[in-house]
Formats: C-alpha cells, sequence, structure tokens
C-alpha cells in the first residue's frame, strides 16, 4: 500500500489474508444462525460451517477434531490449560514453565502459586533455549503439568517440543505448548511429539482478531480441565458461550492456508528475513544478532543496533512497522523479561529492535527497509557522536 510503513511486526499481529476474508463473508449477516440451535436450517448450516473448520483446525496438527477447544485467543487458551489443569488437580500440585513464556502463561502461573500449587520456573541458555535435561530435573512425584512454548514472540526461539514431550510423558506428567508463534511456519505433529495441550491464535496465522483455540488431548491420558467459565454445553462445557461462527470460520481457513503452505512459505519468508540482515550487516558495524541461529522462527530478526537505543530509533523509523518487545508489554518500560533470561546486557536490550517477517513481504520492502534502517541508525548514531 502506497503511503503505508513497510509492515516487519508479524509477531505481535497479521493482516487477515483475503482468502480468509472471503470465507468469513457470508456469517456475518446471510448465514448467521446460531450453530448450537439444532432445530432449523441456518443454525445446521452454521453447526456444519463450525464442524468443517474445527476439522481444518485439528488437521493442522494432526488432532481429532473432537480434541479443539475454540477461545477468544491464546491468552484464554494459555489460561485455560494452565488454572484448568491445576484447579482440576489435588491442592499443592506442582508444574513447570519456562522463563521466556509469554505473559499469558506467566501470569496465570504467579497466580497458582499464590493459591498454593507449586510452581517452578526453568532457565534457558544465552540463545533462548531451554535444555530438556533441566526440565526434567525440575519435575517432583507431585508434579502434573510442564508448559513450555514451541517457539518465542520474541527471540522467535524454537524449543525443542519432541524432546520435552518424550520425557513428559516417561514421567506421566501432561505437556502444555503455547504454539501461536509456531502455528504458520511449522509442521506440528502433536502425536509424535506428545504434547498433551497447545494453544493458538487466529491473529498471529492471518486470521482474523478474538478467536483462538486449546487443543487438548482426549485420551491417554485423559485431560481433567476445570473451566474459566460456566453456564452453557458448547465446547464440552469446557468453555461455555456462544460459538463466533464467522471468526471460527475465518480460523479453519487460515489453518487450512497455513497448512498448504508449509512446505514454500517458511523458506521464502527465512530467504526474506535472511536478506534483510544481510543488507543491515552490509551497511552498518555494531550489529548483533540475538536468539538461536539455527533453532528460529523463519520470520524472526532480532537485533541489538549498539549506540542506538530501540525505542528512538523505532519512533524515527516512520516507514517500517517494527517493534522493540512484546506489543502487550512495550508500553511500560522495564526490560523484556526474555532479553533479562538470556542474559543480554541492559545496554544492548535497550539497542534492540524486533523484525518480523510475513506473508505478504516482498524482496523490493526488504530491500527498502534496510536502507531506511541504515540511514536512521547512521544518523542516530551521529547526533550521539557529537553530543547533539
Ligand atoms: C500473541 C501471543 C499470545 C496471545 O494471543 P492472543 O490471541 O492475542 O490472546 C500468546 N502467546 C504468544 C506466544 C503470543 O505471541
Amino acid at each position: 500500500m502506497p503511503g503505508e510503513p513497510v509492515y516487519l511486526d508479524h509477531h505481535a499481529t497479521t493482516r487477515v489474508d483475503p482468502r480468509v476474508l472471503e470465507a468469513m463473508a457470508p456469517f456475518w449477516s446471510g448465514q448467521f444462525g446460531n450453530p448450537s440451535s439444532p432445530h432449523h436450517a441456518p443454525a445446521r448450516r452454521a453447526a456444519d460451517a463450525v464442524a468443517a473448520a474445527r476439522q481444518q483446525v485439528s488437521n493442522l496438527v494432526g488432532a481429532d477434531p473432537r480434541e479443539v477447544v475454540f477461545t477468544s485467543g491464546a491468552t484464554e487458551a494459555n489460561n485455560l490449560a494452565l488454572l484448568g489443569v491445576l484447579r482440576a488437580s489435588p491442592p499443592g500440585s506442582h508444574f513447570v514453565i519456562s522463563a521466556i513464556e509469554h505473559a499469558s502463561v506467566l501470569e496465570p502461573a504467579q497466580r497458582l502459586r499464590r493459591e498454593g500449587f507449586g510452581l517452578t520456573v526453568v532457565p534457558v541458555d544465552r540463545c533462548g533455549r531451554v535444555d530438556p535435561q533441566q526440565v526434567e530435573a525440575a519435575i517432583t512425584s507431585g508434579t502434573v503439568l510442564v508448559s513450555v512454548m514451541t517457539a518465542n514472540n520474541e527471540i522467535g526461539t524454537i524449543q525443542p517440543i519432541a524432546e520435552i514431550g518424550a520425557l513428559c510423558r516417561r514421567k506421566g506428567v501432561l505437556l502444555h505448548t503455547d504454539a501461536v508463534q509456531a502455528a504458520a511456519c511449522l509442521p506440528m505433529p502433536f502425536a509424535e511429539w506428545s504434547v498433551d495441550l497447545a494453544s493458538f491464535s487466529g491473529h498471529k496465522m492471518y486470521g482474523p482478531m478474538g478467536i483462538g483455540a486449546l487443543f487438548v488431548r482426549r485420551r491417554d491420558p485423559r485431560i481433567a480441565l476445570q473451566p474459566l467459565c460456566f453456564g452453557g454445553s458448547q465446547e464440552q462445557r469446557r468453555r461455555p458461550g456462544t460459538l463466533p461462527t464467522p471468526l471460527i470460520v475465518g480460523f479453519g481457513a487460515a489453518c487450512q492456508i497455513a497448512r498448504e503452505s508449509l512446505g514454500v512459505e517458511p523458506q521464502r519468508i527465512a530467504a526474506l528475513r535472511d536478506r534483510l540482515r544481510e543488507r543491515l550487516c552490509s551497511r552498518l558495524d555494531g550489529l548483533a544478532m540475538n536468539g538461536d541461529p539455527d533453532h528460529r522462527l523463519p520470520g524472526n530478526l532480532h537485533v541489538s543496533f549498539s549506540g542506538v537505543d530501540g525505542d528512538a530509533l523505532l519512533t524515527a523509523l516512520e516507514d517500517v512497522a517494527a517493534s522493540s518487545g512484546a506489543a502487550c508489554s512495550a508500553g511500560d518500560h522495564e526490560l523484556s523479561h526474555v532479553l533479562r533470561a538470556i542474559g543480554l546486557d541492559e545496554t544492548l536490550a535497550r539497542s534492540s529492535v524486533r523484525f518480523g517477517v510475513g506473508r505478504f513481504n516482498t524482496a523490493e520492502e526488504i530491500d527498502r527497509t534496510a536502507e531506511i534502517i541504515s540511514s536512521v541508525v547512521q544518523k542516530l548514531r551521529h547526533a550521539k557522536g557529537t553530543g547533539q
């Protein structure tokens, strides 16, 4: 779009894919029945559309459609997973999370700790990776759940979920993973990975805002989950409330497109990301790349520009939409818990910017971005150097 900045903030949200919009269109006013009213044709059409979308969502991870619980997004799905499993477990039960989880895992975890449950937070290495052996060491006889995200929303690090899943299975502990950032770009065979619960968000994968899902394994083991809300029989009573048909249809379409694109899109996006890194490095000195060089989301580039304040850089970058951290915590000036957990020096942490390349970015946009950033960084460094 002319006049619009180059959008490189795909970890915060993604544009709705035009194919998703098209799939949703009939369900706002033409086919508007309540999918839970069984007795008339409009309701049945809505129910059929929800069933088809549920199938599309479950296909993404090789699950059974009955294992999908639709929620308002991943914040709710993460809350439902943690609060739901622990509150259905014996008082004082123990659980394990990683230090770089999203706030929607960290905060319910702290809440559960205050309710008397035992919590262990496992650290990550300098690349942001969790060591499965440390997860194993954290598990006690009272542990019921481990929650480790599939990929991080700030530095893009991908976790060894299959290994963590194998050890959880061996120890008889449930594994939950926040799969939000991985959903549109990594194959996620949940059966192979021994994942028991997983959270998804529509708007992080080219679907609409306000819809997400919690995947909950049906058997081996069967999972007791205390709901957060009461007052309806929808979603097996795990998440009562009228199902938002248009959002669910859009989320289903987004999952189907993600699945069909897995063979080509991640490579294309990674190539654009690498192009951005190379162009920045050829124009500027004093850059440090954060995160894991190998186990990394294809669209993620997290750079520290030494000698430059990240927020000042982002403010000066009118023609590039990027971010200095998680959208939900960027407002306060606390240092990101993720950058703290990887042991990044505070000055470098404050000079870092997260770029998130996505489906609709072009090579021309990447080249333009590299040029804009180089010139703004040089200007900021120069201004600082001359004491202005
Ligand atoms: C965005 C995000 C969430 C929250 O998802 P919403 O659907 O916006 O509530 C949770 N976890 C991660 C890793 C995210 O990036």
